[in-house]
């Protein structure tokens, strides 16, 4: 099927591409890499007026660092975080998992603010927002906002972006100096959306006892699930194997995942259970090694 007709703008500023946006109304939707949006128009499940491209908009491909943090811009590809020094460096999990998002074309179009904007429950990059604290700045006719991952991934494909506002950046914090973080995940082939993933941060103090230890999963229900709850536990001890399978094990508990066609709910939760004991191992492994990568 092809997709239904829709007008075609694109600005180069972020002014533009809010204001084509308000000036469409609530039926228009911003484009960027296209690798979700468009085959869900030429499925049909959404009939756009307009499609605002905000490809050309200057200055939404930078990487910057900034403080003890690096500005993603929205429309950096996936390719590109999985190539960029700075966040190898800084925070080294976004290129880590670069190679499990779909595949090379797909990477070499798709966006970090689309992947955020789209929030695809087995998304890989909004459930590191998530897990890393990152922070997402928007733009609106009202202004720009500030929004923290948090709150901007609302439930399944849906955030609290309004529709006439642009995510322009993410701001992550880079890793602490005794920081770990990990992520696995588990697909049919590879390049599928994952069945289930998990991705773990760990800090240590100078005498190897968790400072602060959060697990994130996807796959497992409407949105990426984030967990501080291995924090609370774990902190002041040192992170044995036995200590992270028993949270990885209660964390798992927690979780809510639904059956479908390609796994059922307890076997998302065994395998979230495996793969959370796993993150969490080895980013305190890191941490402990102070090897960010
Ligand atoms: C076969 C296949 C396999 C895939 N596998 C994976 C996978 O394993 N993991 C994964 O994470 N993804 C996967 N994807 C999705 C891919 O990563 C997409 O690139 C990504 O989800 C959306 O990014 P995009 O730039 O293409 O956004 P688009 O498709 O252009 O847009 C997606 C949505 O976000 C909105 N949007 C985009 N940019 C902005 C912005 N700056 N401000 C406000 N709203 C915005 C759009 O209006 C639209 O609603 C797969 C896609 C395909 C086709």
């Amino acid at each position: 099927m092809k997709a239904p007709p829709f007008a075609y703008v694109a600005p180069d500023t972020v002014e533009g591409a809010v204001a084509a946006l308000a000036q469409a109304g609530e039926d228009a939707k911003v484009l960027a890499g296209g690798q979700s949006l468009l085959p869900l128009l030429a499925l049909r499940l959404g009939r756009p007026s307009v499609l605002v491209d905000v490809g050309r908009v200057d200055g939404l491909d930078r990487i910057e660092p900034d403080g003890d943090a690096v500005v993603v811009g929205a429309a950096v590809t996936h390719r590109a975080i999985g190539l960029d020094p700075r966040l190898a460096e800084r925070v080294p999990l976004l290129g880590e998992v670069v190679p499990c998002i779909a595949h090379a074309a797909i990477r070499n179009r798709g966006t970090l603010g689309g992947s955020l904007a789209h929030n695809d429950p087995a998304a890989e990059l909004p459930a590191l927002a998530l897990l890393l604290d990152a922070t997402v700045t928007a733009e609106g006719p009202a202004g720009r906002r500030r929004i923290a991952a948090a709150d901007l991934l609302e439930s399944y494909l849906t955030t609290t972006l309004a529709p006439d506002e642009v995510l322009t950046s993410v701001r992550f914090p880079a890793l602490p100096r005794r920081g770990g973080t990990a992520f696995e995940e588990v697909s049919r082939r590879p390049g599928d959306f994952a069945l289930v993933g998990a991705g773990a941060r760990v800090e240590l103090d100078d005498l190897d006892r968790v400072r602060s230890a959060a697990l994130v999963f996807i796959g497992v229900g409407g949105t990426a699930v984030l967990d501080e709850q291995p924090g609370r536990v774990l902190a002041g001890s040192p992170l044995t194997d036995a200590a992270a399978a028993e949270v990885a094990a209660a964390a798992a508990a927690r979780l809510d995942p639904h059956d479908d066609l390609h796994a059922s709910a307890a076997y998302r939760r065994r395998v979230a259970a495996t793969l959370a004991r796993r993150t969490l191992v080895r980013a305190a492994e890191r941490a402990a090694a102070e090897v960010s990568t």
